[in-house]
């Protein structure tokens, strides 16, 4: 959270800035100091990283936060009041909403009261409020069942211009990131398949920095303008690179902490760990399982071409892209997407469009889904 304030990169006000005043107030030092009083994980993990917290004032205990909530359900609305966030996620654990949806849906209706386009009062900062609209929510009552359409169609419904408070690509409300501070953060919500996602093709190494491992992927003539956050420079192959590397994650079940965050794994472990473990030669060879992935990005891409998905889908709220973050080190900075499009369609070897071409699908062995979007 701080180190993320920091950079300028940590979502405030609806994403309208990168720095939040308040920062301390829902910093992690707090939330372990404070609010911490146990540790959980999967099975047999050393990291540990699922904080079981209390809330005093609620009487709550439960699971979280983790940094997007802090950003969904703090952040995001103004919100300084850890205690009270940290009850608004435990609520959202046991009605299954997703806090990331959730507070990022109060945020733009507190946006939209701000300019007269919701009567009701929702007002920045007010606690007690995202505790009833997380309820409310979830049992679709009142302005909560208009808010638990997600943002998107709510501003259909709602009008009048909400549409420009509206944050999501693709109808999903977007993760903690914001393209203006981290450009390849910004090409992976427009890109990632099913809507805003940090998980997906997040490139960590020009987020905070990790200079050597830039330097030992990219080499000397690729740096700094790899590492340089604020720059389109280069953005669009490490998205391509992260984006394969994390499918075979995932098909692995492997944790984005290790492969993620931190980038301790990369594809020259993958053979040994699947070899050792299943014998299966092909699992042995660090270009077939680079393929794997691809091939598994192309399918899901493939997906939403077949359902008309093109490039004017692959975009960002026009705030990214037009409004200049106001202060912090992101100062003046809008993203300019359609560079990092150009050079991650041609790496993926899709059209200008964002089309898979017909060429792309045979070299990957993808004859039927060529029939099916070719016929
Ligand atoms: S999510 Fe990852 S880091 Fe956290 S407990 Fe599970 S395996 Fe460990």
């Amino acid at each position: 959270v701080e180190i993320v304030n920091e950079i300028g990169r940590f979502p405030t006000r609806n994403h309208k800035r990168g720095v939040f005043d308040k920062v301390t107030a829902v910093g992690s030092t707090r939330i372990r100091d404070e609010f911490r009083v146990a540790k959980n994980s999967c099975f047999n993990c050393k990291i540990q990283c699922k904080l079981v917290t209390i809330s005093k004032k609620h009487h709550s205990i439960g699971e979280g936060p983790e940094y997007e909530t802090v950003v969904s359900l703090g952040s995001g609305c103004l919100n300084d009041d850890l205690d009270t966030l940290i009850y608004a996620n435990h609520l959202c654990n046991d009605l299954g909403l997703d806090t990331i949806s959730c507070g990022s849906s109060i945020g733009f209706a507190m946006e939209c009261h701000e300019h007269g386009l919701i009567k009701e009062d929702v007002n920045w900062s007010d606690a007690d409020k995202i505790v009833q609209l997380v309820k409310d929510i979830a049992y679709r009552r009142g302005l909560g069942d208009l808010l638990a359409e997600g943002v998107m169609r709510a501003a259909e419904k709602i009008g009048g211009g909400a549409d420009k408070f509206a944050m999501h690509v693709k109808g999903q409300e977007i993760s903690g990131q914001d393209g203006r501070a981290h450009r390849s953060g910004g090409l992976t919500h427009a890109t990632s398949v099913r809507g805003a996602d940090h998980l997906r093709g997040l490139s960590v190494i020009d987020e905070i920095g990790y200079p050597e491992i830039g330097l030992r992927r990219y080499g000397e003539d690729k740096l700094p303008a790899a590492l340089n956050r604020h720059s389109e420079e280069f953005k669009g192959q490490m998205v391509y690179d992260v984006e394969y590397f994390l499918s075979v994650v995932d098909s692995l079940i492997l944790c984005k902490y290790g492969t993620m965050y931190p980038l301790c794994y990369y594809f020259p472990d993958i053979p040994d760990i699947l070899y050792s473990l299943t014998g299966v030669d092909l699992f042995n060879d660090e270009d077939n399982l680079r393929r794997i992935g691809k091939k598994i990005c192309l399918l899901r891409r493939a997906f939403n071409q077949r359902e008309g998905k093109s490039r004017k889908d692959d975009t960002l709220p026009d705030r990214f892209l037009h409004e200049p973050e106001e202060e912090g080190p992101a100062k003046g900075q809008v993203v300019n997407l359609d560079v990092m499009l150009d050079d991650y369609y041609q790496l993926w070897g899709f059209d200008k469009d964002g089309l898979i071409l017909p060429e792309t699908l045979d070299e990957f062995g993808l004859e039927d889904v060529k029939k099916e979007l070719y016929k």
